[in-house]
Order: C-alpha cells, then sequence, then structure tokens
C-alpha cells in the first residue's frame, strides 16, 4: 500500500472527523487541524489510539507549514448559524484558509482538495444543479459570507491551477447529515430529530414545500476519497450529494415517525434568503468518479437518530 500523508482542514469537524477515521483506516498518516471553532474534541478523541493521528490547533486564516501528499481543505462553520455568528470571521477562513493551503500546496507539491458546496449555485434557476451552471448568489445577504467566500475559494484553486500547475480537486458538497452533527448546530436534520427525541415542537420554516436533497456523510466520504485519487488532469468541480430530493415538511414527518414522537410540528418564518429548492445532477460524478450514494435516508436517519439518542439523554 502507498502510505500516504494527508492535511484534513477541519477534521475535528463533522465530515472532518468521517473523513479522518476513513483515511487511518486505510493506513495513512492524518494531520488533523483545527481551531475548535465548530468542531470538537469528541469527535476524533476514538482516532487517538492511530499512533499516526496527529491533531494540530490552529486557524487557517494564519500560514501553516508541513510536509505532506495530500491536502483536505474543510475548514469552515458549515451550518446558518454558526456561519453567520461572525460573517467577516466566516469569508476570511474560506477566503484566506484557501490561499494559505493552496500557497502549501504549491511549496510542497501536494494535491489539494477543497470542500466547496451547492450553495454556490444560490437559489437556483436551473433544477437540478449540473456543474455548469453559475448559481443565482445574492452577494450581499445574510447568506453572502458563507457563498461567496466559497465561490472566491474555488476561483483561487482555479487560478493556482492555471498559473502555479498546483494539483487541485474541487468537490460541491449538498445537504449531508449523519453521527457527530452538531446537536445545536441548527441544521434541519439535527434540529427535527432532537426536537422528535424531545417530544419538542419540530419547527418547520415556511411552509416546509422548499426542498433539499441529503446525503448520508459516509456516502460523501467515499465521492471525496475517489475525487482525491483521480489523474491531476480532473480538477472538478464534481457535485457529490443524493439526487433524491425531499420537502422539508416530508423530513419533519419522517423524523416524527421514525422516532415515533408526539412532537407537533409548527410553522415558523423561513429565513432570508434561503434556496427554495435544491438537488444535485450526478452525472459527473457517475461518469469521472464511477461513483453514487448508496444510502437511503430513511437508513441513514436511523444511524444518525441513534447517535442523537446516546448524546441527548
Ligand atoms: P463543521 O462545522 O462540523 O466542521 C468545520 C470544521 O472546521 C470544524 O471542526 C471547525 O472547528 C473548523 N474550522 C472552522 N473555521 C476554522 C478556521 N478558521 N481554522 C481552522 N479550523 C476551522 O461542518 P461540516 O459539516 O463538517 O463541514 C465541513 C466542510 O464541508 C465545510 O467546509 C463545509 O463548508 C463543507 N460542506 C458541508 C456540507 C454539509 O452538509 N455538511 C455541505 C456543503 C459543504
Ligand atoms: N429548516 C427548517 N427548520 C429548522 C432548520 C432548517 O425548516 O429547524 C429548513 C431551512 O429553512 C432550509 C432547510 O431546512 O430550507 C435546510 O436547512 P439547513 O440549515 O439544514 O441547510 P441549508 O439551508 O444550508 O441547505
Amino acid at each position: 500500500m502507498n502510505k500516504k500523508r494527508i492535511l484534513v482542514t477541519g477534521g475535528a469537524g463533522f465530515v472532518g472527523s468521517h473523513l479522518c477515521e476513513r483515511l487511518l483506516s486505510e493506513g495513512h498518516e492524518v494531520y488533523c487541524l483545527d481551531n475548535y471553532f465548530t468542531g470538537q474534541k469528541e469527535n476524533i478523541l476514538h482516532l487517538t489510539k492511530y499512533p499516526y493521528f496527529e491533531l494540530i490547533r490552529h486557524d487557517v486564516i494564519n500560514p501553516y507549514l508541513i510536509e505532506v501528499d495530500e491536502i483536505y481543505n474543510l475548514a469552515c462553520p458549515a451550518s446558518p448559524v454558526h456561519y453567520q455568528y461572525n460573517p467577516i470571521k466566516t469569508i476570511k477562513t474560506s477566503v484566506m484558509g484557501a490561499i494559505n493551503m493552496l500557497g502549501l500546496a504549491k511549496r510542497v507539491n501536494a494535491k489539494i482538495l477543497q470542500a466547496s458546496t451547492s450553495e454556490v449555485y444560490g437559489n437556483p434557476m436551473v433544477h437540478p444543479q449540473p456543474e455548469s451552471y453559475w448559481g443565482n448568489v445574492n452577494p450581499i445577504g445574510e447568506r453572502s459570507c458563507y457563498d461567496e467566500g466559497k465561490r472566491a475559494a474555488e476561483t483561487l484553486f482555479r487560478d493556482y491551477h492555471a498559473q502555479n500547475n498546483v494539483k487541485i480537486k474541487i468537490v460541491r458538497i449538498f445537504n449531508t447529515y449523519g453521527p457527530r452533527m452538531h446537536p445545536n448546530d441548527g441544521r434541519v436534520v439535527s434540529n427535527f430529530i432532537v426536537q422528535a427525541l424531545q417530544n419538542k415542537d419540530i419547527t418547520v420554516y415556511g411552509k416546509g414545500e422548499q426542498t433539499r436533497s441529503f446525503q448520508y456523510v459516509d456516502d460523501l466520504v467515499e465521492g471525496m476519497v475517489r475525487t482525491m485519487d483521480t489523474d491531476d488532469a480532473f480538477t472538478g468541480p464534481v457535485n457529490i450529494g443524493n439526487p433524491d430530493e425531499f420537502k422539508i415538511i416530508e423530513l419533519a414527518e419522517k423524523v416524527i415517525k421514525l422516532t415515533n414522537s408526539k412532537s407537533k410540528i409548527v410553522f415558523q418564518p423561513l429565513p432570508s434568503d434561503d434556496p427554495l429548492m435544491r438537488q444535485p445532477d450526478i452525472a459527473l460524478a457517475k461518469k469521472a468518479l464511477d461513483w453514487q450514494p448508496k444510502v437511503k435516508l430513511d437508513e441513514g436517519l436511523e444511524k444518525t437518530i441513534a447517535f442523537f439518542k446516546d448524546i441527548i439523554k
């Protein structure tokens, strides 16, 4: 086996912790870099048994130098509640984090993958969204610090590749859920499950007619690893998401059923710039990565519910 030295920024977060776990299980040397803004030591404590796992407390807005073969750049708060808490810091994290990690990749000749997002499509006018769609993003709204930061990061990746031959990959991740989501991070799957388990009201924003396509975290990690392993000529961007699309009200009903909850659904105002619909076109991922999601929503929700049952007794 080809043992690689791999840096994962944002490695103590929800997705990052699953990615570190996967890479360690394949025998690689993994450096988990995080400033613990939304990530937690609990997410990765079980990985400290691996002798080739290292934790680095660092903020990606400052440069960092380390000899590695690959970099997965995930550092960035991902839930609206967290990324809107300090919007200036959020966009700095995306933009300066990208510059610093691309600079590192250039210096040590590492391959680098950017965790981009379906949010680059904004409130889409094309449905489902293919990678060729340029998006419909408000540059001065509540989501802009995240959306525009991720868009600028994609531009930086593209330019470091074109100008400096840095080996880049960009994945556009659609809504992902699973164990180790933060119970208070405000995202819809964690909110509904926690509310249902506590028999509290389920808070549906708007009429719940807006749609999202939910991907289980194991499918995402598989897609990211496959993207990193493509030939240097393949840079993406490539959509990684589950095309099964659900209305938010349907998700609420499903969670109530799966948890046997007594919760009632209540309707609250829809946040501004909340996209009406979202579904990935995954034709490129199927062709270039031979990848498609395997985990159905019910199965993934069962696993996620089991995790939350454990932590919110
Ligand atoms: P998360 O908030 O659980 O993880 C983000 C991690 O980055 C945390 O551990 C946090 O402490 C760390 N971090 C934040 N700012 C940092 C900084 N300045 N320096 C160092 N570390 C920093 O979120 P997640 O859901 O695991 O998302 C991981 C990545 O995937 C993010 O880049 C996010 O934008 C992207 N993404 C996630 C989803 C999703 O549905 N989960 C969808 C699209 C894109
Ligand atoms: N949402 C909701 N109730 C909640 C949290 C979210 O109805 O308690 C809605 C939200 O308005 C959005 C969808 O669920 O339409 C997904 O929200 P999330 O924050 O998980 O992801 P994003 O909006 O970034 O796709």
